[in-house]
Formats: C-alpha cells, structure tokens, sequence
C-alpha cells in the first residue's frame, strides 16, 4: 500500500477518504482536517487566545498539540474529577505535557470546588456518576473559560464521540439536544462561553496515531465509569456500518449537522436568564448544577448507607 500523498509506504490508511498515507504524512493530513474544521466552521480566529479542556487522554492531548502547532495561544484546563485509580495519571500526563511544552495549564479539583468527588456526588445524588460529572464538567469549564477572559472553550470530542452521541439522541429522539449538536456552540448569553469541537473530522483511531507518531504520552486508560456505558455500544454500532460501508460515520454526523440542526433549532425558543444562587447562565431559576449541589448537600452517608436528610420547613 503506497502514501497517496508521496507513493512511499503507507503505515495508515483512511478508508472513507480513500487515501493511505506514511507517517509524515498523516501528521500534515491530520492537521489539516482539524485547520479545515476550525476555519469551515469558524471556531478560532488566526492566533486566538484559547482554553483547552484536556482530560490528558489521547483526543485532547491531540488536540492540544495540533492547536499548538497551528499557532493559536492556548492555555490548558484540566479537571480533577477524584476518581481513584483513574484521575491521578491523567492530571499527571497533562502536567507533563504542559511543562514540556512551557504551556500554561490551570487545574481544578472538583473536590475542593464542590465538597464531592465525582464517586462521592453520584452517590449522593442517587444518580450514576457520568450524570453528576457531565453536569459538572458543563459548568466548571464554562465559569472557568468566563473567569480567565478566553473567548472560546475547545473540547477533544472526536468524530467516534459526535456520531454515537447523535446516534443516542436519535433513538430516542431527544429533540431538544439535537437542536443543539453543532460543532460551535456560540455565546448567546453574557455568561454562555462559546464552545467549539475542532475534532469533528478525526476519529479515536487517528488520535491515537498521531499521539504516537508525534510521541504525545497520553493516559491510555479509560474511566473506569465508562465500562458498559450505552455509548460505548452505539460506537460500536456505527464502526460496525463504517466497516462496510467508509465514509458513513462522517456523512451520518455532517449531513445531520447542514440539513437537519437548523430546522430543529429554528424550532426552539430557550429564554436564557441567570441562576438565582450562581449567576451562571439557566434556563429556570434555579441552575441545574446548584439543585445537584443542594440535593448532595442535603444526603448524608451512614455507614456505607445514603440516607436522604428531611429539612424542616415551617410551614407556610
Ligand atoms: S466516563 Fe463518566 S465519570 Fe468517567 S469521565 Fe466520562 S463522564 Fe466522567
Ligand atoms: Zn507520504
Ligand atoms: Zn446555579
């Protein structure tokens, strides 16, 4: 197999491009699909100040280094979810990364932002631990790219994440979060941050390739939460259908992105306002992160056992 770029030997090959290429190669490809992404979606202006939200897993470190690499002025942001046997390497990695590269990088602990690790919420809560750290996530990144002046937040999402994702809200027809399953999210309120997902146009697969080929050390393990996650299983669904059939994972996301989102969204009418405890930016009154806070607040833990604690309100 020959590099479709310089006919040496190929060592990848991309199959819904119809295309193989030799290290090298791929390197310049890649970076490519991801300059592509920025500039047909208009996520970053030339050279702009950007956070970049790294786990220290392959996409993001990825990320981080394509980013580096086109030249914009990035600043890292990683969240210590608390997850034992899992949080520490990955904070490991990305402050290696950082300092190799003399990359500012700011750590939040969720544990000392919040009370709870993202084990100790899900248990309080009574909700599985991906919920509680979704949730977190969503706010802790927002108020962080607000507070640091960034005017956008870059995620690692790939295109393997984008499609399952979609692929889940299609299932169930979840109308309101497909309306909302865009490359950009823009900064529609003051305390909305703009959000973009330069990964679109790469999957896991050439991630991880370019990670080793540009000797990126990534946390190679997965969140131990993740095991048996339905998304997992919608991945591999569509894997399945991209094996016989190259190039539907991309079109199944793209095509839904340019003609089916805009109907959706043209449909919806969301009043933002801002949290009555926070300030962050709700759609009630009450943010969705501050009644999760106040319900894990209210649980106390006895001897292994949650147990819901009754407030005493006078009456009215
Ligand atoms: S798998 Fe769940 S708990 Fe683990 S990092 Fe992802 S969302 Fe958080
Ligand atoms: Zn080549
Ligand atoms: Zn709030």
């Amino acid at each position: 197999m020959k590099c479709s770029t310089c006919q040496g030997k190929a060592a990848i090959e991309i199959r819904r491009h119809n295309a193989a290429f030799c290290g090298p190669c791929f390197l310049g490809h890649l970076e490519r699909q991801i300059q592509r992404a920025i500039e047909s979606e208009r996520m970053l202006a030339p050279a702009e100040r950007v956070l970049v939200a790294v786990s220290g897993g392959k996409d993001s470190l990825c990320l981080w280094e394509v980013l580096r690499r086109l030249g914009y002025e990035t600043t890292g942001l990683h969240l210590d979810l608390g997850i034992d046997g899992y949080s520490p390497e990955g904070r490991k990695k990305t402050e290696a990364y950082a300092e190799a590269h003399e990359l500012p990088l700011q750590v939040i602990e969720v544990k000392q932002e919040t009370g709870f690790t993202i084990p100790e919420l899900g248990e309080r809560t009574r909700r599985p631990p991906c919920s509680g750290c979704g949730l977190s996530k969503r706010y802790l990144m927002n108020r962080a790219t607000l507070a640091g002046g960034f005017p956008v937040l870059a995620t690692g999402h790939n295109l393997d994440d984008v499609a399952a994702i979609l692929f889940g809200n299609v299932l169930h027809w979840q109308t309101e979060q497909l309306s909302r399953m865009t490359p950009v999210r823009p900064a529609t309120h003051a305390k909305l941050a703009k959000t973009v997902k330069p990964l679109i146009r790469v999957t896991e697969r050439e991630a991880v390739a370019y990670c080793l080929l540009r000797g990126v050390d990534y946390h190679e393990d997965e969140c131990p939460n993740a095991a048996g996650a339905t998304l997992l299983l919608y991945k591999d669904v569509i894997n399945q259908i991209e094996a016989v059939s190259p190039g539907s994972k991309q079109a199944f996301y793209q095509e839904f992105v340019k003609k089916v989102q805009p109907h959706l969204a043209a449909g919806e009418t969301v009043t933002l306002r801002e949290c009555d405890v926070c300030g962050q930016v709700t759609t009630g009154e009450v943010c969705a992160y501050c009644r999760m806070m106040e319900r894990a607040r209210q649980t106390t833990v006895r001897r292994g056992r949650v147990t819901r604690t009754v407030l005493e309100v006078p009456p009215a």
